[in-house]
């Protein structure tokens, strides 16, 4: 499975030496829940096998190592997570780990560009400002995904 790797790598649930704290942005939602999660060297939420929350962690966690620009409708991918080529390649595979991950963010992120917009734009640009990010081509998405694509 694409993501059991993550388990191993919790490379996007610490933050390295010498660069600044990690605030996670949260849905207007997720505030009220959560307060705040803050990753200043370790998530305070990360076990030894990986996020302790589940199906509530944030969305930004969720969603990542994708990242969606509102601005301009497109998905980005962290390009220092090292399933990128392997999210790329399967991408277009009916059922994979990475078409189901596109599929339920996109979901969400149709849900949010109505009810919550401007945490869509403040997670943007954190993720421009903390990480390199590479556009998801399109050929990569299925027709069906393209179509829900440009209705974003
Ligand atoms: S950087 Fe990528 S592989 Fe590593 S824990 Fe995060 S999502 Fe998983
Ligand atoms: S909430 Fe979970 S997925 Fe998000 S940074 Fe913390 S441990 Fe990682």
């Amino acid at each position: 499975m694409l993501f059991d790797h993550c388990a191993q790598c919790q490379r996007c649930c610490n933050v390295d030496a010498g660069f600044p704290p990690l605030e996670i942005t949260l849905t207007a939602k997720e505030q009220k829940k959560l307060g705040s999660v803050c990753i200043e060297t370790s998530c305070t939420h990360l076990g030894p096998k990986g996020c302790t929350m589940g199906e509530n962690k944030p969305f930004g966690c969720t969603l990542y190592p994708l990242s969606y620009n509102p601005n301009n409708k497109s998905f980005y991918f962290d390009t220092d997570c090292p399933l990128m080529d392997d999210y790329f390649d399967s991408l277009s595979i009916k059922d994979s780990d990475a078409n189901q991950h596109l599929s339920k963010v996109n979901e969400i992120i149709v849900q949010l560009e109505k009810t919550d917009p401007t945490f869509l734009q403040t997670n943007h640009e954190v993720d421009v400002s903390y990480f390199d990010l590479k556009r998801v081509p399109a050929v990569h998405f299925t027709p069906k995904q393209k179509i829900k694509k440009s209705k974003l």
